[in-house]
């Protein structure tokens, strides 16, 4: 097993760089031999990586860099909202209340040159709600499963279809004191299946603490498997390889997977290699009376910025074609 953990007063950059120093593979033009293949090859790059281009463009370099390298140790320019990040979604819904319908999945999008209709389910029923235009901000990973009338742009809907998404887990071991602090760790970035830990409680006051580990890709679908109590012990015995001690502190644990969530069946979006020329373009573009928002529409996917930036970008749409 090899940990990269964090001291809490350590030079962030340095932690960085040691827990994220996995080398990336080579490009294909760095890979190719021969003048002419490369030449070749760099444009045809050139091409394909054109949309990821344009998005660096409204992104700053070192932004994507960060974004790229994945999360690191807690940080004193880490922001939050005081008093919990749910306050901002809960501040939206207490000014629109009246307008916000819970527990209501859209099960069906009509829509052609006059208006749009949604069909939703509420308390088993079927209702439709119509309207001049609709912005569409469910993410493609649920947005697949859901009858489109008549069927979206070809384009479209390969990119509704084909988008991966990535698996998330987050599993949080609360402990009755943060017996970590005494030796100053409050980050790991390990070769465990749990891959990496943070303490989630760093930046708060009271003697308790949360451990959380923040699991992706193959090793969270594994633990999707598990039932929530064998979540908890596999995740108690990973931990207690990082942080010997956590037993005994040891009160209550509860977990999260995004896959699993019927409203998000994913935790956010992602490209594979070559996706993005393909799929890019059609992702954010309007297909009739129907606009699209969400951070997958965006130049910050994964980030809360891409669903506020998106959204405005879809109401201005909306106010121009109106
Ligand atoms: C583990 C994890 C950690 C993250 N950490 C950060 C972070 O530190 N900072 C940050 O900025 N961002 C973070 N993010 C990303 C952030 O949560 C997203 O960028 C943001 O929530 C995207 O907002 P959205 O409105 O595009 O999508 P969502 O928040 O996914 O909203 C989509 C909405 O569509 C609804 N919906 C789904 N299906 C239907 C249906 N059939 N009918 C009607 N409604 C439906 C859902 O209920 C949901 O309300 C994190 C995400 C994850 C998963």
């Amino acid at each position: 097993m090899s940990v990269t953990a964090s001291m809490a007063d350590a030079p962030i950059a340095n932690v960085l760089v040691s827990a994220r120093g996995k080398k990336s593979r080579p490009s294909t033009c760095c890979r190719e031999k021969t003048g002419k293949k490369l030449t070749v090859t760099i444009s045809r790059e050139k091409k394909r990586l054109a949309p990821l281009l344009s998005l660096l463009q409204s992104r700053p370099g070192l932004t994507v860099l960060r974004d790229r390298a994945g999360t690191g140790p807690p940080e004193d320019n880490w922001y939050r909202i005081k008093g919990g990040n749910d306050l901002l979604p809960k501040a939206f819904a207490v000014r629109l209340s009246e307008k916000i319908r819970y527990g209501a999945p859209v099960v069906r999008i009509e829509h052609d040159a006059q208006g749009v209709r949604v069909v939703f389910l509420q308390a088993d029923t079927n209702r439709t709600l119509a309207a001049d235009y609709l912005i569409c901000a469910i993410p493609f990973s649920v947005l697949r499963h859901i009858e489109v009338s008549p069927p979206f742009s070809l384009g479209k809907q390969r990119a509704i279809r084909e988008l991966p998404y990535k698996s998330h887990a987050r599993v949080s071991m609360q402990c009755r004191k943060r017996f970590w602090l005494e030796e100053g760790i409050v980050y790991a970035d390990t070769d465990l299946p749990i891959q990496r830990i943070f303490d989630i409680t760093h930046f708060q006051p009271g003697t308790r603490g949360i451990l959380q580990s923040y699991t992706g890709g193959p090793d969270a679908r594994r633990l999707m498997e598990l039932n929530e109590s064998e979540r908890i012990r596999f995740t108690l015995e990973q931990m207690e390889k990082v942080f010997p001690g956590i037993r005994e502190n040891f009160e209550g644990g509860i977990s999260k997977i995004w896959d699993e969530d019927p409203w998000s069946l994913g935790a956010s979006s992602w490209y594979r290699p070559g996706q993005m020329g393909e799929l890019w373009p059609h992702i954010p573009r309007p297909d009739g009376r129907v606009h699209f928002a969400g951070d997958h529409t965006s130049a910050w996917i994964r980030w809360m910025q891409g669903a506020f930036e998106s959204g405005n970008r879809a109401a201005r749409e909306v106010n121009e074609a109106a």
